[in-house]
């Protein structure tokens, strides 16, 4: 099977799993994990900001990296398809009792305009008040699509003209970092509190990172215990993600190579296509997934209407190829 699902399928290689194997470990509540430190302290300074703190999924990292910038009972702006506000099950209302705004883009990218006629850090005490904005980088729902450093500066200015915070969900930023060449420091510039997976795109089996100021990572970390989120001797899934940051982020490269490649055979513009990501507009999602199946290639309907396919470390070249072969076969069908 060729599976084009989501680049969270990936498996930790021979030589990941080997390092997992042989990691120096300790008790991480008590602080005392060496490889998850070393995990934390290397993270936070690729992003230069002071500290960082491992967690078991995005989602616990973007749930402690709101909390620390919105209080109860105010609001974060972020785009409508964005995340945190549709992927993660209503977590930032049920758990941090927090309310969103949105704006709209096809490709989930930040439009200051609308941002700025959302912006509402205080009209008096009848009208919820804006705390922060968050960026998604890459854009999941967005089809992959990169925010362009400009405009994320842009966003930066806009936040603190209001005195409101920064959040940016970096889960795939990594993937934004080798499409454009930006340095990694240049996108921590512009959030006070970010997050970055390992488990995605990087191949790590688990894992994300919260970056931010000492003093928020401090909090975060008393309410990662709270939720439940303290481990223990989790470096040897530190391990992998040490691992992935040293041999997975270059060749990230290759995944949008092959996403380009099939992209071209599934007819699809390659200015939509910026990193690992592929939305295919089709008549009907749920035929063509069926069909490519059977023929041993998985991707997923979003919606009725388009499919979405996803590169990653486990889609070889030779894989992508009989994966285009097949896709294109089926479009020009079902098109
Ligand atoms: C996957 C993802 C997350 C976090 O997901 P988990 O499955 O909880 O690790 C957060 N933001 C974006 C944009 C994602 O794609």
């Amino acid at each position: 099977m060729i599976d084009l699902r989501s680049d969270t399928v990936t498996r930790p290689t021979e030589a990941m799993r080997a390092a997992m194997a042989t990691a120096d470990v300790g008790d991480d509540v008590y602080g005392e994990d060496p490889t998850v430190t070393a995990l934390e302290q290397q993270a936070a300074g690729l992003f230069g900001h002071e500290a960082a703190l491992f967690t078991v999924t995005g989602s616990l990292a973007n749930l402690l990296a709101i909390r620390s910038l919105v209080p109860v009972g105010a609001e974060v702006l972020c785009e409508a398809q964005a995340h945190i506000v549709r992927a993660e099950l209503g977590g930032q209302a049920a758990v941090n009792g927090i309310t969103m705004r949105t704006w709209s883009d096809p490709r989930g990218l930040v439009d200051l305009q609308q941002l700025g006629d959302l912006v509402a850090p205080d009209l008096g005490p009848f009208l919820v008040r804006t705390a922060a904005i968050s960026a998604e980088n890459t854009h999941n729902f967005g089809g992959g699509s990169v925010q362009p450093i400009d405009v994320l500066r842009g966003l930066r200015s806009l936040a603190d003209a209001h005195g409101l915070t920064v959040h940016l969900d970096g889960a795939r930023l990594w993937n934004a970092a080798v499409a454009t060449g930006v340095p990694l420091p240049e996108y921590g510039d512009v959030a006070d509190v970010m997050t970055v997976a390992l488990s995605k795109g990087l191949g790590a089996p688990v894992g994300s990172l919260l970056l931010g100021s000492g003093e928020c990572i401090r909090q975060a970390r008393e309410w990662r215990k709270r939720l439940g989120g303290g481990w223990r001797q989790a470096g040897v899934l530190a391990a992998a993600g040490l691992y992935a940051l040293e041999h997975h982020v270059e060749r990230l490269a290759d995944d949008h190579a092959h996403a380009r490649l099939l992209a071209e055979a599934c007819a699809v513009d390659p200015g939509d296509v910026d990193t690992n990501i592929i939305v295919v507009p089709c008549a009907d999602a749920a035929t063509v997934v069926a069909a490519a199946a059977d023929e041993g290639v998985l991707c997923s309907a979003v919606g009725r209407r388009s499919l979405r396919l996803v590169t990653h470390l486990d889609v070889s070249a030779t894989d992508a190829r009989r994966a285009a072969g097949v896709l294109a076969r089926l479009l020009a069908r079902w098109r």
